[in-house]
């Protein structure tokens, strides 16, 4: 039963009920489990490993909700630098069909890189296209192996452009391959107690890209799992014209209809849903995936964040796929998620701590999991710390919290998930970043120069 001691913070963000935060706090952590928050007088002398935070801010792990790791392979394309989604989708096609099994390991390990070292601690990704051998299961061993808490959806395509769908056919599956290889996958991996390592989700890439066959049995698969459901939803104008022109109804009041809504799923987006379709969310408790950067990168829209939040939607953050977003820095995408909000809904829209909160214990809610997201007893110990002593901090100190959104993003000192060193002085521990940057490169440009 290994335990860990962090001691003497500047200053310790619970995110517990009371926000209470904590000068001079520390955790005391045994077998990945937080047993004491408090102050030196509360914590014991002894422990396996012991940390000494002076001058840091320790924060709960930051929780990505939405992403698309090996896109990381194709960031800032120049046919696809100033397209909005359906096009820069169509540039991309041809290039991620290229993509195989080593191009999955490695881009992996390069988006939990950037993530952890940005203050995530928990990441979900979707993967939708498999071409050549890609397995989920690649993402997953990259993930073990770094020791980041880890939602693997398998998503899906099967409704290629021959039959009315936006994917090129030499992409989509057959829907007894998707069905199969999704239940095999949450046979094998999903673990459902309390301080999982790792989770499967599943669902369609969006409501375009399936037939409503797989639609009903993916949702089917779903809930006989008890395994969550995401989805892409309204990302652009582009997908409710499809809905409206296809199906005379708009998508998220179109999902409702055939029960593709509830606790278990989680939109990705809903940037254009009216407020009729926000209702729908606040009603049936269906979760959002809340992507600023992505959006703004695309010219998507701005979700309705504000709104949402307000009706009592559980909203999470992401930075989402990497050729859409170009980054995956969690502390970026906070700063970005209170930004975009004050540009349409003005200066009080969003404050600092409740960007942190859609980051931590948004982020939690819409993973389905109540053991992360918080510094208190009997959660996860997924933790980070940050050096306040630094350049882009500086005349900030009034309010730590708030510097760590406000100012320039910064990447984290100290990274401890489920009890464990992840990120240590600055330096990912189980990651060799210039020969893994090395490779990535390489794999990149071979996929670029044999894209036909
Ligand atoms: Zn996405």
């Amino acid at each position: 039963m290994p335990s860990l001691l962090v001691k003497n913070s500047a200053l310790l963000v619970t995110m517990d009920p009371g926000r209470q935060q904590i000068p001079g706090g520390g955790i005391f952590a045994r077998d990945g489990v937080i047993e004491i928050v408090g102050h030196d007088d509360v914590l014991p002398n002894r422990a396996d490993t012991i940390i000494d935070a002076t001058g840091m801010l320790l924060l709960p792990g930051l929780v990505n909700v939405h992403h698309h790791f090996s896109q990381n392979l194709t960031r800032a394309l120049p046919i696809a630098q100033d397209e909005g989604l359906f096009p820069w989708l169509d540039a991309h096609y041809p290039i991620w069909a290229k993509i195989g099994p080593e191009e999955i390991y490695v881009s992996t390990q390069v988006a939990l890189a950037e993530l952890l070292l940005s203050g995530c601690t928990t990441t979900a990704d979707h993967a939708y296209l498999f071409p050549n051998g890609s397995r989920l299961d690649d993402e997953i061993k990259a993930a073990e192996e770094i020791g980041v808490r880890f939602c693997a959806c398998r998503g899906s395509t099967s409704l290629g452009i021959s039959q009315g769908g936006l994917i090129p056919d030499y992409l989509v599956e057959s829907e007894q391959s998707i069905l199969e290889d999704s239940e095999r996958l949450i046979q094998t991996y999903h673990d459902p107690r309390p301080g999982a390592m790792c989770r499967i989700a599943i669902g369609p890439a969006d409501p375009e890209s399936v037939s409503r066959d797989l639609l009903r049995e993916t949702l089917r698969l779903g809930r006989r799992h008890a395994v969550q459901l995401h989805m892409h939803v309204s990302e652009s104008m582009d997908d409710v014209r499809f809905s409206l022109e296809k199906f005379d109804v708009r998508p998220v009041v179109d999902l409702a209809e055939q029960e593709w809504v509830g606790p278990d799923v989680v939109f990705i987006h809903a940037v254009h849903v009216n407020d009729e379709e926000i209702n729908i969310l606040a009603k049936t408790g269906t979760k959002v995936a809340h992507c600023p950067s992505a959006n703004m990168r695309l010219g998507s829209g701005i979700a309705p964040i504000r709104s949402m939040l307000d009706r009592g939607v559980v909203v999470g953050l992401a930075v989402d796929g990497s050729a859409s977003n170009d980054s995956s820095h969690m502390l970026a995408e906070v700063r970005m998620s209170m930004l975009l909000q004050r540009v349409a809904f003005g200066p009080k829209a969003m404050t600092s701590m409740q960007a942190l909160e859609l980051a931590t214990l948004g982020g939690a809610d819409v993973l389905g999991r109540d053991d992360i997201g918080s510094l208190e007893p009997g959660k996860a110990a997924d933790f980070i710390g940050i050096h306040l002593d630094r350049l882009e901090y500086t005349g900030a100190l009034a309010d730590p919290l708030a510097a760590t959104v406000f100012c320039a993003p910064v990447n984290v000192n100290l990274s401890v998930i489920n009890g464990k060193l992840i990120v240590q002085d600055g330096h990912l521990i189980s990651i060799d970043l210039p020969d893994l940057v090395k490779r990535h490169n390489q794999l990149s440009q071979n996929i670029l120069s044999h894209a036909t």
